[in-house]
C-alpha cells in the first residue's frame, strides 16, 4: 500500500503480512456468505416493502415500518420478540432497560463472564451512580464460568434471578467469548438454576459467527446499532431481542408501563435501520479482516495481541498491548490521521461519560462515537492496550495499522 506516512520497511512488512492471511480471510468470507443468506432470508420472509420506509412521528402508534424492522430482527435472531428503536440510545441504554425490566428489589444480578464493561458499573452501582440498580435494592455478584463451574459459582447461580454473559471483553484484555463457550455457560447455568434468566451483552459480536446467542439458549440479547448491527448506516439506536416472556417485562422500561412497545416513532430512520442490518455482515467481515491484519503486523513487530491473528474470534475488537502511553497516543493519532472526517483533530485522553479512567479515543467517523466505523480507543492506564475496531473497508484498517506501525517504529528510533 502506497501512502506518504508509511515507511518503506513497514510497507514491505505489510505485504509479507497480507500474504499470510489468505486462509483466515477465506474463513471470514465463508461466515459472511452464510450471514448474508440469513439476513436476505429474514428480509424476504418479512416481506419488506418500499411502503415501510414512510416516516412516522409523535406517539408512533401503529408504525408499520417499525414492526417490519422488529420482524426482520426476530427472523435473524430466531427470537420470539424484538425491540429495535432509535429511542434506545446506545448499548449501555439497552443493557440498563433490560436489567431494570427483569430485576426487582431483593433479586440478585450475577455476571457470569467476570467484571462487567465499564459503563455497566454505574448501572449496577459498583461505581456510585444515582438511580443505579443498587439504589433499588438489587444485589450484585460476579463470577467466571467460561472455563467451567466451581462450587462457589454454583452457589451464586442458585441464588441469581438474572445471569449476564458479556460476549466481548471490553477493556479487560480478555478474549471475547465464542458462541460455543456461551452455549456451554448458558446450559450450565440453567442446569443449576432452571429459573434463571440469561441476558447476553452482544456488543461487537453480531455476525462474527454464523449463530447468535439466542441460538445458544439466551433469553435476551442486547446490542448497539452504532456497532455491528447498524452496518455503519444506522445513525443511532439499540436492540433487545428474546423470549416474549422477557420482552414483556422489559418493554415498560423502554417507554412507560402500560404503553410498552406499542408506541415509539421511527422518526424517518426505518430505511437506515433496514439498510444497515442488510450491510452488517459485509461491514463486519471487513472489520474482522482489518483486525486480523493489525494483529499479525504488530505480532511481527514483537507486540502481544489478543486475540492472536489466527485465533477463533468472538468479536471485532483487536487488542494490542503497546506498553507505553506514548505508543498508545501515537497509535490513536495515526487512526485519526487517516479518517475521512476530522483527520486533523488532536487526539488526547479525556473524560467520557460513564467511564472511570480518562479515555483516549480516535474516531473520525460519520456517526458520532460509531465504533463499527474505523476507531481506536484505550483507557489511559497500564499495560497501555489499544483497542482497534470497525472499518467499513478492510483497506482502511490496513492503512491505519501501517501508519501506526510506522509512527511507533520512528518513536523508538527504528
Ligand atoms: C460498547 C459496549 C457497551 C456499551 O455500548 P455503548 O453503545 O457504547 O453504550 C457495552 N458492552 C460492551 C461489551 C461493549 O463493547
Amino acid at each position: 500500500m502506497e501512502f506518504a506516512e508509511i515507511s518503506e520497511r513497514i510497507r514491505k512488512l505489510g505485504e509479507e503480512t497480507e500474504n499470510e492471511l489468505s486462509s483466515v480471510f477465506s474463513e471470514i468470507d465463508r461466515t459472511r456468505e452464510k450471514n448474508f443468506l440469513k439476513v436476505l432470508g429474514a428480509f424476504r420472509k418479512s416481506r419488506v416493502s418500499d411502503f415501510h420506509f414512510k416516516d412516522t412521528s409523535g406517539y408512533g402508534l401503529s408504525d408499520p415500518g417499525r414492526d417490519k424492522v422488529e420482524e426482520v430482527y426476530k427472523n435473524i435472531f430466531h427470537s420470539e420478540s424484538a425491540l429495535v428503536r432509535p429511542q434506545i440510545i446506545s448499548g449501555t441504554h439497552a443493557i440498563a432497560i433490560t436489567l431494570f425490566g427483569l430485576l426487582r428489589p431483593g433479586n440478585t444480578l450475577l455476571y457470569l463472564s467476570g467484571a462487567p464493561y465499564e459503563t455497566g458499573e454505574a448501572i449496577i452501582g459498583i461505581r456510585s451512580a444515582k438511580t443505579s440498580l443498587k439504589e433499588f435494592g438489587v444485589e450484585f455478584a460476579q463470577t467466571d464460568t467460561s472455563k467451567g463451574v466451581s462450587a462457589e459459582s454454583e452457589k451464586l447461580i442458585k441464588n441469581a434471578t438474572v445471569g449476564v454473559i458479556q460476549r466481548s471483553g471490553g477493556y479487560s484484555y480478555r478474549k471475547a467469548l465464542t458462541i460455543g463457550e456461551i452455549r456451554r455457560m448458558i446450559s450450565d447455568a440453567k442446569r443449576i438454576n432452571p429459573h434463571i434468566t440469561i441476558m447476553v451483552d452482544n456488543c461487537y459480536g453480531e455476525f462474527v459467527e454464523t449463530e447468535e446467542p439466542t441460538d445458544a439458549g439466551a433469553d435476551v440479547v442486547v446490542g448497539s446499532l452504532i456497532k455491528n448491527m447498524g452496518g455503519a448506516i444506522a445513525p443511532t439506536g439499540g436492540y433487545i431481542v428474546g423470549t416474549e416472556s422477557a420482552i414483556s417485562k422489559i418493554e415498560g422500561m423502554l417507554t412507560a408501563p402500560g404503553t410498552g412497545r406499542e408506541i415509539g416513532p421511527m422518526l424517518g430512520l426505518t430505511r437506515a435501520f433496514l439498510q444497515g442490518v442488510f450491510f452488517a455482515p459485509q461491514v463486519v467481515s471487513n472489520a474482522l479482516k482489518g483486525a486480523v491484519f493489525a494483529a499479525r503486523l504488530f505480532e511481527k513487530l514483537g507486540y502481544e495481541t489478543r486475540p492472536k491473528w489466527d485465533e477463533k474470534r468472538g468479536d471485532i475488537v483487536q487488542a494490542i498491548k503497546l506498553g507505553s502511553p506514548e505508543k498508545l497516543i501515537a497509535f490513536a493519532q495515526a487512526v485519526q490521521f487517516v479518517s475521512p472526517v476530522d483527520w486533523d483533530a488532536e487526539v488526547e485522553p479525556s473524560y467520557l461519560a460513564g467511564y472511570e479512567n480518562d479515555i483516549l479515543m480516535a474516531a473520525g467517523t460519520f456517526v458520532q462515537g460509531s465504533s463499527i466505523e474505523l476507531s481506536a480507543d484505550a483507557p489511559m492506564k497500564p499495560p497501555y492496550v489499544i483497542y482497534l475496531q470497525g472499518g467499513i473497508y478492510y483497506e482502511h484498517s490496513k492503512l491505519a495499522s501501517l501508519v501506526a506501525a510506522s509512527r511507533i517504529e520512528k518513536l523508538i528510533g527504528r
